[in-house]
């Protein structure tokens, strides 16, 4: 079933066309524990092989339950195609990749996660691609630093730890009027934000968080809006136009609409030329795991997104709180930011720093006792971090102030208990 016109509880439990296992009737998706599928023929094997037709070959480039994920995700997010991938990380990389070839470059915002950053500023680098940055607070920061080799703007729709919202059809629209496909990390905000509406030619997510939202399994996925206008400036994507010795000559670009009727020669791309060579696979059994979280996934994200608003409530009154970031406080424009992207909650993400600094925000950690001391988010339960002395501690005090930490900030990943309880817990860590 194409489902993109259903309400994002619906998609969760029916996006995309499974319906039942073929072979047993099973309702619930089976785990394709398999590397390999028996072909029909000598004729059907070279067909898949050629592209003549899709089907399953290998696990390295398709399975039949991680298709449901992709499938559903992309219903979710209103795109036409996703590929799942083996983590948040290799999604990232790979959207860059499928663009860049040494001396590219693409442009992204100030606000990234950390992850992103060693990647962009370090990997990448070493790979001849370079990015460039550009503070979101003006988006027409974007337009300064684009030049005939940018491929792509990057950002993330509720960057932490600034969370400061991204002017998504801002970017998209400057982007637009040169070729430039903005690519958007919405990990933060499933279900409450959708990109593609905004303009948005490619989304991607680490599955790894709200998502799959058990803090089970590590994944990924990148969705193609099917929109964007690859033909506006071919000469800035030489990796759609130009072709690929790795098939015979292919030309994505022409190739990719004639065979599948979609303009999404983005994803099939990134399937079958860098899933192929790369191979970071995700495996079958976390892409049945992430599909469990899917299902329920609107419904964590509206408890989420509203127990984060009585936590920001709460330590917005509280004496020891200096400050509290949220993604509806921040000042002027940026402020309203959330008002235009988001529907349905202002996400679950929430820093707060305190008047006692380093060591108060150590002593806050150390103090609590239900909520997680971890590295993470989007998990059902509620985390805690305190970046100067974990993620951010190799910075300089002058970095880490640049990327919105000062000493005692705390960051808070709001889960779906209730909220009396998650905030007795940080009340009792507050005054200890
Ligand atoms: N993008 C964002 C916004 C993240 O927070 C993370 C991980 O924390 C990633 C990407 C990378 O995801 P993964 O840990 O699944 O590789």
């Amino acid at each position: 079933m194409t489902t993109n016109s259903q309400n994002p509880e619906t998609i969760g439990l029916h996006g995309g066309t499974f319906r039942r296992d073929e072979s047993q009737t099973s309702v619930a998706v089976p785990i394709h524990q398999t590397t390999s599928y028996q072909f029909n023929s000598a004729e059907h094997a070279g067909n898949l092989f050629g592209l003549k037709e899709f089907g399953n070959i290998y696990t390295r480039i398709m399975n039949p339950t991680t298709n449901v994920l992709e499938e559903r995700v992309a219903a979710l997010e209103g795109g036409v195609a996703g590929l799942c991938v083996s983590s948040g990380q290799a999604a990232s990389a790979f959207t860059v990749q499928n663009l860049c070839n040494a001396g590219d470059n693409i442009v992204a915002s100030t606000d990234l996660y950390g992850g992103t950053v060693n990647l962009f500023n370090n990997t990448l680098k070493q790979m001849g691609i370079e990015v460039r940055y550009a503070d979101p607070v003006d988006p027409k920061n974007f337009e300064k630093v684009s030049d005939e080799k940018t491929r792509a703007y990057y950002a993330e729709t509720l960057p932490n730890p600034s969370l400061r919202v991204f002017p998504i059809s801002e970017v998209a629209e400057i982007g637009k009027s040169k070729g430039i496909p903005l690519i958007m990390d919405n990990t933060a905000c499933p279900v409450i934000c959708k990109p593609i509406e905004h303009g948005a030619a490619i989304v991607m997510h680490s599955l790894t968080k709200f998502i799959g939202g058990h803090g089970t399994s590590i994944g990924g996925i990148i969705v193609d809006s099917g929109k964007f206008d690859w033909s506006k400036n071919k000469k800035r994507h030489p990796n759609i136009w130009e072709p690929d010795p790795s098939y015979h000559g292919a030309v994505w670009g022409d190739a990719v609409p004639q065979l599948t009727g979609a303009n999404i020669p983005y994803i099939i791309r990134a399937r079958v030329v860098l899933l192929r060579d790369l191979g970071s696979a995700i495996s079958p059994f976390n892409a049945f795991q992430i599909i469990q979280g899917l299902e329920t996934v609107t419904l964590r994200m509206k408890q989420h997104c509203s127990n984060a608003e009585k936590v920001k409530d709460f330590l917005s009154k509280h004496d020891k709180v200096q400050k509290v970031i949220y993604s509806t406080l921040h000042k002027g424009e940026v402020g309203q930011r959330a008002k235009k992207y988001f529907n349905g909650g202002n996400g679950a993400l929430i820093g707060f720093e305190l008047k006692g600094g380093l060591e108060a925000g150590k002593k806050f950690i150390d103090n609590l006792k239900m909520l997680y001391h971890v590295a993470n988010i989007g998990d059902a339960r509620s985390l805690a971090i305190h970046p100067a002395s974990t993620t951010h501690s190799q910075l300089s005090e002058k970095d880490q102030i640049a990327a919105g930490v000062t000493p005692g900030y705390v960051r808070l990943s709001i889960g779906i208990e209730h909220p009396d309880d998650i905030i007795a817990d940080i009340d009792q860590a507050l005054s200890a």
